[in-house]
């Protein structure tokens, strides 16, 4: 069974809000390294809400989009370890 150990902490992260005109979403590209980012809609009932991941420096973002304006605010999430270190460790 899996044991939880609840930390909180602030994070800083980069948000940016985002008129996309024309260019579809899957069309943006990485703040860090300037490539395509791949991007993901975990739950078919929130198109609104997806993510994104870049393949090339490994970057993850949260896209809240909305639909209707085709404006977006792209959230640029810390590095793959930071959470790892603020939950004091490997997790375990
Ligand atoms: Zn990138």
């Amino acid at each position: 069974m899996a044991e939880f150990r609840r930390t909180e902490a602030h994070a800083t992260v980069t948000i940016l809000g985002v008129s996309l005109g024309v260019t579809p979403i899957s069309e943006v590209s990485c703040l860090n390294c300037r490539q395509p980012v791949d991007v993901h809609q975990p739950d078919e009932g929130f198109p609104e809400r997806m993510l994104g991941t870049c393949p090339h420096c490994r970057a993850w973002y949260l896209w809240d989009f909305d639909v209707d304006s085709n404006n977006a605010v792209m959230v640029l999430l810390p590095d793959n370890h930071y959470f790892k270190r603020v939950a004091g460790g490997t997790g375990a």
